[in-house]
């Protein structure tokens, strides 16, 4: 794999462009202040390269050029991991490894033979493997397979499961998400063989436009606050995001006081208003930014990159 940039700090996130096998794919990784490395380490991971969703607000469904090799997302957790941790034992309570980079994970059955030997490859008792799917019609197979996956090679707890449905509204939820999807009652029935006690909750994540359609009172009939958790995310100002003219409906002046956190928890949902860091969202490390940004020609990386060595053109 050659590296060709980095961007971001040390403290807060990086994020890498690489080339592996003659594509460019992006992948982070990211602490959380006040939460130091030493406890909670988060990697983010591309699985294809491009994704041929194209999701309203994401850059990497730009184009598709196919999945990533086991060895290729192995190449980008090792790259992150090495230099700390030489000899693959990672003694970090919390080692979340996201595939929630470029591309949606469900489309790719080398995720599931990575997810089947990563306990054998890192010595990382905090390991916790994080699957976010926006439930494309096409994912039942894999989706069914990660039952065992997760029910077998990891302990209780330690795999977390994302839906991002971003809407309630059927017409909205497909103008974001084209293409054939779970309804919510596919996506409720799969929970069902899912989850067991001792699970963490599976996350319903909702990207919040001004105008976006999202009523708790619908979730509510589908979904058990006791098996499902609520994340709200601001939408990222993406290209995407900014073509479409889309506004997020989480900002740093609304956050506070943001009702619709409020009206879940009134249904008994844990709810919470992912904003990770706002100065990430300036950083602009947002989902295929960068790598669809290089691929177009729109920056330009310095070969003997440091951190911010890695500057938008436009
Ligand atoms: S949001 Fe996920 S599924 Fe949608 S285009 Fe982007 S990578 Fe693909």
């Amino acid at each position: 794999m050659e590296i060709l940039g980095k961007y971001g700090k040390e403290d807060l996130a990086i994020l890498y462009i690489a080339r592996y096998d003659e594509k460019v794919i992006e992948f982070v990784e990211s602490v959380q202040p006040p939460v130091s490395r030493e406890q909670k380490w988060v990697l983010i991971l591309s699985t294809l390269y491009g994704c041929p969703l194209g999701c309203l607000m994401c850059d990497a469904g730009e184009y598709f050029f196919g999945e990533i090799t086991k060895e290729g997302m192995i190449a980008q957790i090792d790259h992150m991991i090495s230099p700390r941790f030489p000899d693959r034992k990672i003694p970090i309570p919390k080692l979340k490894i996201q595939f929630a980079r470029m591309g949606e994970p469900t489309l790719n059955e080398n995720v599931l033979e990575l997810l089947r030997e990563l306990p054998k490859i890192y010595d990382a008792p905090g390991l916790m493997p994080c699957v976010s799917t926006v439930a494309p019609s096409s994912s039942k197979k894999f989706l069914n397979d990660l039952i065992s996956i997760k029910n077998n090679l990891y302990p209780p707890g330690q795999f977390q499961l994302q839906f991002s449905i971003h809407s309630t509204d059927p017409e909205l939820r497909h103008k974001w998400i084209p293409g054939k999807i779970w309804s919510f009652q596919e996506i409720a029935d799969f929970g069902e063989k899912w989850y067991k006690s001792g699970d963490r909750k599976i996350t319903l994540n909702f990207a919040v436009a001004k105008d976006s359609k999202i009523e708790p009172k619908i979730i509510a009939k589908f979904f058990d606050p006791l098996k499902y958790f609520i994340k709200l995310t601001p939408l990222n100002p993406t290209s995407n995001v900014l073509k479409h003219k889309l506004d997020s409906g989480i900002t740093k002046e609304n956050v506070k006081d943001f009702i619709l956190k409020s009206k879940f928890e009134d249904l008994g949902y844990k709810t919470m208003i992912s904003i990770g860091n706002w100065e990430e969202n300036e950083i602009g490390s947002n989902c295929g930014q960068f790598a669809t940004q290089y691929i177009k020609g729109d920056v330009e990386i310095k070969k003997d990159y440091t951190c911010n060595d890695y500057n938008l053109l436009n």
